[in-house]
């Protein structure tokens, strides 16, 4: 299966052209707004043909699929673009800038009949599918709270847009907030209600937030407390779901390999619990493919990405308002 990348990206190179791979897929294409840096990167990374005109991409036949990992602000108009060419799709997190402009690429998707998916790596993670697993066996009970540490130290080569650029979609919360969305969703089964948060600068953030803790409510009563941040250099990373018969604890698994510690803590007393070790990108592109050939669905679906930046964009209403908002999935 033949993709294009859109978007000459590090996540582009550092995970994703390694995932296509690796499930026998080939980025046969890359199309970035720079010229000089998409050949540069084509010939770094053994890409056929680079582009700066998506138009010329998507008019190729022997293209199937793209992967959309430019800025956050380019997503929706390359994902509608590539949608009306007939091409199966993976776009990158946040999906867009607004709740109504990615409901709009998921509708779309479904009109044109192509497969959309949002890469939220973290929910491929083993760790979490066994956190998940445990749950929906009632191992802790009923789950009463939750606390997702994601505060990490943006390393120097991301900091970029992410730290300076509002209009490219930079900031903590479209960044990480929108992933513990996504991982908290996925683990519960739930989308939460209404959220309370505070979010500032703590020394990185130019402009943008770098910092936000937040507290959400899930429909059952349950509630979540969430902490993301990009200047926190020895915070590590984990999360926590508390329940009336016991704890899960995970340390180190809000990232993006397969690492981390998982524990279950019951009045039996304290266990790990072991999980798989495959590629968090590559177990998702597996599911798109899959996907294309009318095997299952992906791992995250469009619908996902709407809803994990609802979620988001309700917490910087929520930080910014100092009020309790809704969140609006804007009926997706
Ligand atoms: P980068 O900053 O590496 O790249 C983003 C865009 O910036 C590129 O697509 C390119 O524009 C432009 N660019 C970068 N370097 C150069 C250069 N040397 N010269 C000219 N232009 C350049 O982005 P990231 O990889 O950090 O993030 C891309 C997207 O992926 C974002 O939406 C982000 O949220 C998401 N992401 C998702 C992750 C996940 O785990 N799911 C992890 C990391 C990022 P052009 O589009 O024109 O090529």
């Amino acid at each position: 299966m033949n993709w294009g990348l859109i978007g000459a990206s590090t996540i582009a190179a550092e995970h994703m052209i390694g995932a296509l791979r690796a499930c026998g897929a080939d980025p046969v294409w890359v199309v970035s707004g720079s010229l000089p840096h998409a050949q540069r990167f084509a010939a770094e990374h053994g890409v056929a043909r680079a582009g700066d005109d998506l138009a010329v991409m998507l008019a190729d036949p022997g293209v199937e699929a793209v992967y959309i990992s430019s800025t956050n602000e380019k997503h929706r108009a390359q994902a509608l673009a590539a949608i009306a060419a007939g091409k199966h799709v993976i776009c990158e997190k946040p999906l867009a800038m607004t709740v109504a402009e990615a409901v709009g690429m998921v509708r779309a998707a479904r009109e044109a009949g192509v497969v959309f998916a949002t890469n939220h790596h973290l929910r491929n993670a083993g760790s979490h599918q066994a956190i998940r697993a445990l749950i929906a066996q009632g191992r802790i009970g009923t789950v009463l709270s939750l606390r997702v540490h994601h505060a990490v130290h943006l390393p120097p080569h991301l900091q970029g847009w992410r730290i300076n650029d509002a209009g490219a979609g930079g900031g903590v919360i479209p960044d990480i907030t929108v992933h513990d969305a996504d991982t908290v969703r996925f683990l519960t089964g739930e989308d939460p209600v209404d959220v309370v948060a505070q979010a500032g600068v703590s020394g990185m953030g130019q402009g943008v937030e770098d910092s936000v803790m937040s507290v959400w409510s899930l429909p059952s009563g349950a509630m979540v407390m969430a902490h993301e941040s990009f200047t926190h250099p020895f915070a590590g990373s984990g999360v926590e779901v508390h329940g009336t018969e016991g704890s899960i604890l995970a340390s180190g698994v809000m990232t993006q390999a397969p690492v981390g510690q998982v524990t279950v803590v019951t009045a039996a007393g304290r266990q790990a619990v072991p999980f798989a070790a495959h590629d968090l990108y590559a177990h998702g592109v597996a599911a798109v493919i899959a996907a294309v050939r009318g095997e299952g669905q992906p791992s995250a679906s469009g619908e996902d990405g709407v809803k994990s930046l609802a979620v988001a964009l309700a917490v910087r209403e929520a930080a910014a308002s100092g009020r309790r908002v809704p969140v609006g999935y804007g009926g997706a």
